[in-house]
């Protein structure tokens, strides 16, 4: 039994979701009557408190059409320096959109300083890019992000013209550790409420197989309907995927708080072990900082023994629908036994470590 701690992209289909899947009736959504894709649409635009939505094949080419419904060629975006719009989706806003990205530092709950927002505004002349877009993400790094950051920020973007955009690939998450009097969709309207527009992922924490959905006005929609379509992600009896989508909104919605408990305990798990540096989360995500060079060891000797997690010095463990307490206690006593033992042989490995 392997404990796949690499990504909650990981997880398989439940036997119930498979069932939903082949009882779903399905329509050719190129047309736009497959019934199943359009309630699953209908539905997390309510969920999201937006116009309408657009099922996608992917985060990513849902990031990059909401980009590209959002600027023009020539437009550019401001967005965080390691965020995933900019960093992590293959220059796709600047190689197909010919959408200029500006992006700018952040702290470490993935805030940029309001002052660099601001000073990053071009002014409308010919000799630079016009700023459209200020480019957001929640969860940052597993982290939900300040309600009181998201407000100031989109303020700020709105008084200077901007449009809104947030990258809410694990929004759900972030939606369950905030939550309050226990309504999770009424957190998730609190969080994306200033947005214009908001993506997010079921294929991850929600453990469907494939897709996300792009939420906002009807009119930004439109326009995102028409780059799906140019992106080759048009797809035809969809409602197979969508069905998995609608079910996660059904049933695994609440369980994430059992993923972010999960997280605790690995975190918890690994305190106080020489060589460690925990940096725990409040969902899903736990970042382990080897400090002693033994990361790129560690991680074979986990492999070895069942336990997968990427990274290289900074290790990342998320937890998800496929793992248990078993699974992270064993995950656990593997990297204590690591730490506790043998100097590991493997040097340090220069590089850049995945974020999926
Ligand atoms: C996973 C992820 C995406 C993209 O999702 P894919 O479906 O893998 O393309 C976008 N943004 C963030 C923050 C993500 O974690």
């Amino acid at each position: 039994m392997i404990i796949d701690l690499r990504s909650d992209t990981v997880t398989q289909p439940t036997a119930a979701m498979l069932e939903a899947m082949m009882k779903a009736p399905l329509g050719d959504d190129v047309f736009g009557d497959d019934p199943t894709v359009n309630a699953l649409q209908e539905r997390i635009a309510a969920i999201t408190g937006k116009e309408a939505a657009l099922f996608m094949p992917s985060g990513t080419q849902s990031n990059l059409c909401a980009l590209m419904a959002h600027c023009e060629r020539g437009d550019e975006y401001l967005v965080g320096q390691n965020a995933h719009t900019y960093r992590y989706e293959g220059g796709g806003a600047a190689v197909l959109g010919s959408i200029q990205p500006q992006p700018l530092a952040q702290n470490s709950s993935g805030e940029m300083a309001l002052s660099d927002i601001e000073a990053a505004i071009k002014p409308i002349d010919c000799h630079f890019a016009r700023t459209r877009l200020l480019a957001l993400e929640n969860t940052w790094n597993g982290q939900p992000m300040s309600l009181a950051y998201l407000e100031q920020a989109t303020r700020l973007a709105k008084k200077r013209g901007l449009a809104t955009h947030l990258d809410g690939a694990r929004l759900f998450n972030a939606a369950v550790a905030q939550v309050a009097d226990g309504d999770v969709f009424a957190s998730v309207r609190k969080i994306v409420d200033n947005f214009d527009s908001v993506s997010v992922c079921f294929s991850k924490g929600l453990g469907a197989p494939v897709g996300s959905a792009f939420c906002g006005s009807r009119d930004l929609i439109n326009r995102a309907h028409r780059w799906r379509k140019v992106l080759g992600g048009g797809l035809r009896q969809s409602g197979l995927l969508a069905a998995a989508a609608l079910h996660a909104l059904d049933h695994h919605v609440e369980r994430l708080a059992d993923d972010h408990a999960l997280a605790q305990r690995l975190a918890q798990g690994l305190q106080g072990i020489p060589g460690l540096n925990v940096r725990s989360a409040k969902t899903n995500i736990v970042f382990v900082d080897v400090t002693d060079q033994r990361g790129p060891a560690l991680l074979e000797d986990l492999k070895n023994n069942g336990v997968l997690a990427t990274g290289l010095i900074g290790l990342r463990f998320v937890t998800h629908m496929g793992v248990d307490a078993k699974g992270i206690d064993h995950a656990v006593a593997c990297i204590r036994r690591f730490m506790l033992g043998q100097i590991g042989q493997s040097s340090l490995n220069a590089g850049h470590s995945s974020v999926y």
